[in-house]
This record gives C-alpha cells, sequence and structure tokens, in this order.
C-alpha cells in the first residue's frame, strides 16, 4: 500500500521505513506533493500528529502518516512535550535547549523524565488512528556523547548509565521511543498497511 509520510525530513523516511519493516509498504515523501505547510500548534503529541496526517491525506487523496515526538520532565510538570523542539526559543537549537533544560534541573534531585512518540495514520477521507511508544529514564547532570540529536546528550533510559548520545544508533533504536510505536504501529495496522490500497479503514 502507498503512504504519504507527513514530513520533509528525509533521514525520518528513511527511519521509519526501517523501523516499520512492513513488506509492501511504500512510504512517500509528502515533498512529493502539493500540501500546504501545516503548522504543530496542538497542545499534546497526538494533536499534532493527528493534524498533520489528516492534512496530508486530505489534501492529497492518500493515506498518511506523521509522527511527533518529545521529552516529557516530571519535576519540570511534563514540559517541554509539544515545545520540545523549541524550549530554548528558536526551533531546533539543541545545545541551547539542554543549557536550558539543566539550569531548570540545577539543584533538582527528581530527574525522571520520558521521551514520548505518537503516529498517527489517515485516511484519504481524513479518519484517524493513532498508537504510541514511551522510554522511560532520567536527565543526566551534564551532557555526555556526541551520537544521536535533539536531548539525546542528556536523557539516560531506564535501567542504563549511558545517554542515549553515548550510544550507537542500533542501541539507541532498540529502547527509543520511536522504535516503540513503530512496533505498537506494526501490531495494529501491519496487515491494513502490507495489503493493497483501501478507501477507507476497515470496519
Ligand atoms: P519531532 O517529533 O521529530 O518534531 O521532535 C521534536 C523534538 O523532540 C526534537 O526537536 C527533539 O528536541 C525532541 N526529540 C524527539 N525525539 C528525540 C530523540 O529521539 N532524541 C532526542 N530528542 C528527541
Amino acid at each position: 500500500m502507498k503512504v504519504i509520510l507527513a514530513s520533509r525530513n528525509p533521514d525520518k523516511l528513511r527511519e521509519l521505513q526501517a523501523l516499520l519493516g512492513i513488506p509492501g509498504l511504500q512510504l512517500l515523501p509528502v515533498s512529493a506533493f502539493q500540501v500546504p505547510e501545516v503548522e504543530e500548534d496542538g497542545d499534546t503529541f497526538e494533536a499534532n500528529a493527528v493534524k498533520k496526517a489528516r492534512i496530508t491525506a486530505k489534501s492529497t487523496g492518500h493515506w498518511a502518516l506523521a509522527d511527533d515526538s518529545g521529552l516529557e520532565v516530571y519535576a519540570l510538570d511534563m514540559k517541554p512535550s509539544v515545545y520540545s523542539a523549541r524550549f530554548a526559543g528558536r526551533h531546533g537549537d539543541y545545545a541551547a535547549n539542554n543549557r536550558k533544560l539543566l539550569e531548570l534541573l540545577r539543584n533538582v534531585s527528581d530527574r525522571r523524565a520520558r521521551f514520548r512518540c505518537v503516529i498517527a495514520l489517515s485516511s484519504p477521507a481524513g479518519r484517524c488512528r493513532t498508537v504510541e511508544g514511551v522510554c522511560t529514564g532520567r536527565i543526566a547532570d551534564a551532557p555526555r556523547g556526541l551520537h544521536g540529536f535533539g536531548y539525546d546528550p542528556v536523557f539516560i533510559p531506564a535501567g542504563h548509565r549511558k545517554t542515549f548520545a553515548e550510544m550507537s544508533p542500533e542501541e539507541k533504536n532498540r529502547l527509543s521511543h520511536r522504535f516503540r510505536a513503530a512496533w505498537a504501529a506494526r501490531q495494529a495496522w501491519g496487515s491494513l498497511l502490507s495489503g493493497p490500497d483501501l478507501p477507507d479503514w476497515p470496519d
């Protein structure tokens, strides 16, 4: 089945295709279609993922998949959440985001945090389903490691001593919220996505 990925990031397309590992699924980049830029202005990961998938599906007439993810820190009332990419102001300034996070947590003993990823799948008619993946852990005292992106240098997954940025991509991928969300997507939608294109969700 053909599905459009509602992301302009080619790394995400490659990563999700590999993580989903669904034979017969052809993920296509949204950049190959005329789709308006979608503002991620929802209060939740679910709202943003659903909005991106639905607008992409409705404006192309194809099934569409979208994801949204971020970090939730317990001592900060689960922020930065949907503001993860622009926590320190400028979108995607990873170093500034990590500095701000460590500063806010200075002398805070509760370091618990989790990454969450929500994947939404919309039919061409705009009917959506979602799955999610969570990776729990804690925030390190200082950044460590050179791999990955975003909050990887300050996030230590539960049961480990290394930050995500100190792990190889393969090691991180076995634990990550995105991996778990993709696993849930495969369980929930695997047979639908490996089959022929359908007009809407089967009842
Ligand atoms: P998006 O869902 O790819 O737009 O991610 C939103 C933001 O959440 C990113 O800019 C990162 O700051 C953060 N984030 C999401 N997933 C990860 C991850 O696996 N490692 C580190 N940071 C992440």
